[in-house]
């Protein structure tokens, strides 16, 4: 019997009380020929990752720990925009359940009043010219009360926002309902032009100044928006414009 009310998204899923992390069963579940739409979800994961291998904060039985794998039959080099995809329907599914206005900080990250309450993180198999499979990890700070010292004055949950605990299986619900109807107007034309104004409408920062941490320069411009194919538009001092691609780079406000 199915738990969501969608056609692929979650038609499966696999639950864990705890795991290493829902990415990686994902994409064990991915090698192993699991459906498109596989959902892993579980209740507490050990070595949940940010971008960059970098560690994401997880607590037993108050949070969300999410991963679909996807089969999407579309260019390696496309996949990278299904993080964005998540971000929208994240953000849509967020509002609809507690009726937070919440922000996006480009490529992949959902925050609240400046600090981050949600990170996405995809990551893919491919061969030369065709995608094996794509895992996109939804981790959301639900019911916690307290983030460790590092991390506490720009981490924040649902509960710290609102006020109130939020039952995670109907976020859950939505967020994969959501994410259906948003990879279906991806699919319709394999990039973001149907999306791209759900995602800037919530692009933090946009039209004002940021920095941006590249690997070998630093500078200051104004975020104006994403392009379809996901990168962030940005205009410098001098008047020029640029594209920033994810992954190069961090923004931060300023
Ligand atoms: P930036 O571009 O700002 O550097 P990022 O999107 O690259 O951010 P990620 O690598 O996706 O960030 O996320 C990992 C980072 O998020 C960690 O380095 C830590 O600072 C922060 N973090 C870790 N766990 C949590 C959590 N549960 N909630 C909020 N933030 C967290």
């Amino acid at each position: 019997k199915s738990l969501f009310h969608t056609k692929w998204a979650g038609q499966q899923v696999v639950c864990y009380k705890e795991t290493d992390s829902t990415n990686i069963r994902a994409k064990v579940l991915g090698e192993d020929g699991a459906p498109h739409g596989t959902l892993v979800v579980a209740d507490m994961q050990k070595s949940g990752k940010g971008r960059r291998g970098r560690a994401w904060e997880s607590k037993p039985g108050i949070s969300i720990y999410m991963t679909l794998l996807l089969r999407p039959d579309i260019p390696p080099v496309k996949a990278p925009m299904l993080t964005l995809v998540a971000a929208c329907a994240a953000a849509e599914a967020l509002k609809k359940c507690t009726g937070l206005d919440v922000q996006i900080k480009w490529p992949n990250d959902i925050v609240v009043h400046g600090k981050k309450l949600a990170g996405i993180l995809t990551e893919m198999s491919t061969e030369i010219d065709y995608i094996n499979y794509v895992v996109t990890g939804i981790g959301i700070n639900v019911n916690t009360e307290q983030f460790s010292k590092e991390i506490e004055n720009k981490a924040t949950s649902l509960f710290l926002e609102t006020g109130s605990t939020v039952k995670r299986a109907l976020l859950i619900a939505e967020i994969v309902r959501a994410y259906e109807e948003y990879y279906a107007k991806f699919l319709e034309t394999e990039d973001l032009s149907l999306l791209k104004e759900v995602y800037n409408e919530r692009l933090v920062n946009r039209d004002r100044e940021v920095r941006i941490l590249g690997n070998d320069k630093t500078y200051t411009a104004r975020a104006l928006g994403i392009t379809a194919t996901g990168e962030l538009i940005v205009r410098r001092q001098d008047g020029t414009e640029e594209k920033i691609y994810a992954g190069e780079v961090s923004v931060r406000g300023v």
